[in-house]
């Protein structure tokens, strides 16, 4: 062990920390370290009995009187404002619905239609692949009015020119969790007549986000990552209030003003009930609402605080094995920079996220050579960082990542 490792009194920092009970709330197995959250969340305590009340009760039971004596219907308004409440969002600004995918294509195509006059959707080249597939599906499907164009990650304030109609950006970088200036790109969009879509995957439940603060037209965003929600949660679609004009082009039943008169023509409803589309998801959006509701009660600022902290552990404990055994950090040590997550790039990444699962740690790896831990101060442990790099030494050491069986690459990593 090196110096620094026996430097830091880590048990202290844990015996100090505001957010440690938290952990108590979730499932979790001894013994195991997940540093996988910013991928999919850990599992809720109260998740299991909740969904056995919805399912046994409201389900079994009310059957489809549970629309209304449920309060069904109004889930994903109701769990929207909630939402709201962690990102700096009015309520009757966000719906939670749909899966993140299919909103970024709603709020492309919403921002499209408040500029007509305007084809360019602009993104990163190296922004999460889906936000980017959808930008070519809008593309292709629209015959040559719309095109997707991308550029490098430093190239895009200078690429905002007056014929972009919508920006589309991820606030935290996937890979590298490096953070965008929500308020100044916003700005410089607008300058330029340009409305922009804020990707806010890994930004929700994670970091401080302020959309109204921001002056931001647009975002969506995952449920079952940082939010808790489990796997395949629905995701949720912020339009600032002075879009809700915008013409929805999922032109759903569940978007109409009168769903429940079924006339013959579509007629959207006023608020952010249009950028609804189909009978909403009930069991994902009552496991998220569980997820949602526990967020809401840590304080956010405390969030950020210690999950800056925890990072600051491991990229201070991991340097002697960048110095011995060649990791690259490619997250930004500086804190205004940086999401929750760390990111190392490493020849053999693959390998050594397969490796690490042999000694209880649970990271992932992102193509071509990054291995991705996330933080998520609800249930880490400043103990669990130290022990992480602990063990990422022994697979280092022993070469236990150099096995056959690693070098497949399974279809999910
Ligand atoms: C995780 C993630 C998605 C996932 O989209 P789904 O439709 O939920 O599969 C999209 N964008 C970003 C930036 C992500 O990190």
């Amino acid at each position: 062990m090196t110096d620094t490792l026996l430097s830091t009194d880590v048990s202290a920092l844990d015996a100090a920390d505001p957010l440690a009970p938290f952990r108590d709330r979730f499932h979790l197995r001894e013994g195991l370290i997940y540093l996988d959250g910013n991928s999919l969340g850990a599992l809720p305590k109260a998740t299991g009995d909740r969904l056995a009340e919805v399912v046994g009760s409201e389900w079994g039971e009310g059957l489809i009187t549970s629309w209304l004596g449920a309060e069904w219907s109004t889930a994903p308004r109701r769990i929207g404002d909630k939402i709201g409440r962690l990102i700096g969002a009015a309520p009757g600004e966000i719906v939670a619905t749909d899966s993140t995918s299919v909103n970024i294509f709603k709020a492309l195509t919403a921002a499209l239609s408040l500029r007509r006059e305007r084809g360019v959707i602009l993104s990163e080249a190296t922004n999460f692949p889906t936000d980017v597939y959808m930008m070519q599906g809008i593309e292709a499907f629209s015959g040559g009015r719309v095109k997707a164009v991308t550029v490098a990650p430093d190239a895009i304030v200078d690429a905002l020119t007056d014929d972009v109609a919508v920006l589309l950006l991820t606030q935290v970088h996937y890979k590298s969790g490096r953070v965008r200036d929500m308020a100044a790109i916003t700005r410089a969009a607008h300058d330029v007549g340009a409305l922009v879509v804020w990707d806010l995957s890994h930004s929700a439940g994670a970091i401080p986000v302020d959309l109204n603060g921001a002056n931001a037209d647009f975002a969506i965003g995952c449920g079952y990552k940082f939010l808790n929600g489990g796997p395949g949660a629905p995701a949720y679609l912020f339009a600032a209030a002075r879009h809700h004009a915008a013409t929805p082009v999922l032109s759903g039943w569940f978007g109409h003003a009168r769903p429940f008169d079924f006339e013959e023509d579509y007629d959207p409803a006023a608020g952010i009930e249009r950028f609804q589309c189909g009978t909403p998801p009930v069991l994902g959006l009552s496991a998220l609402e569980v997820g949602v509701d526990l967020m809401l009660e840590a304080d956010m600022a405390e969030i950020r605080r210690k999950s800056l902290a925890l990072g600051d552990l491991f990229i201070e404990h991991m340097q002697p094995l960048c110095d011995t055994y060649g990791f690259e950090l490619v997250s930004t040590q500086g804190h205004a920079e940086r999401g929750s997550q760390v990111a190392y790039a490493h020849p053999q990444g693959y390998q050594i996220v397969q490796a690490l699962k042999e000694f209880d740690v649970i990271a992932d790896f992102r193509a071509p050579d990054i291995l991705r831990f996330g933080l998520t101060p609800l249930y880490l442990r400043y103990r669990d960082i130290v022990e992480t790099v602990e063990r990422l030494e022994k697979v280092c050491a022993t070469r236990a990542w150099d096995k056959p069986q690693y070098h497949q690459r399974a279809a999910v990593t």
